[in-house]
């Protein structure tokens, strides 16, 4: 621990005088996660829209912060390895190569494979569509359909949707 530094005249961020020194819960957010840490110590900034802290060095408050952020993106990184494995799992089981997955979800070709490794998060139409799909195996071929004519009105070849 080192003692408390000098109370900052401004935001280092904006520029807002007077930060003002308090205890406060912090809301921390990572790729649609959040979660709170709590009791952090420092000088907020003033102004509602600067979310700047310079944290209380005599405390722990900066450690504990950076270490619930780094807990939030274990977390991110550990959910969207599940829902990659759900989305492997409903393709295989619909025997659709990635390519063909890809070309369900758009996105691009290599979409579907990052969305299985935990690269990238799907949207949510994405994980609906291949569990519509995985219960409703029949659909596919329409589903393939629909997409190739989605396809056809992006590339301006076509100019309605069937
Ligand atoms: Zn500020």
């Amino acid at each position: 621990m080192h003692a408390r530094q000098a109370a900052p005249e401004v935001c280092r961020e904006c520029g807002t005088p007077h930060p003002v020194y308090e205890i406060r819960d912090v809301k921390i957010a990572h790729r649609g996660l959040e979660a709170s840490v709590a009791d952090i110590r420092g000088w907020f900034c003033v102004d509602p829209a600067c979310e700047e802290i310079e944290f209380d060095e005599s405390t722990d408050s900066l450690e504990r912060w950076v270490a619930a952020g780094d807990a939030l993106v274990l977390k991110e990184r550990a959910r969207a390895k599940q829902i990659g494995e759900r989305l492997r799992r409903s393709r295989q089981t619909l025997h659709l190569s990635q390519v063909e997955a890809a070309a369900l979800a758009g996105g691009g070709h290599n979409a579907f494979s990052r969305y299985e490794n935990g690269g990238a998060l799907p949207v949510a139409a994405v994980t609906t569509l291949f569990s519509l799909l995985e219960r409703h195996p029949e659909l596919v071929h329409e589903a393939r359909a629909l997409a190739a004519e989605t396809q056809r009105v992006l590339m301006g070849e076509a100019t309605d949707i069937a």
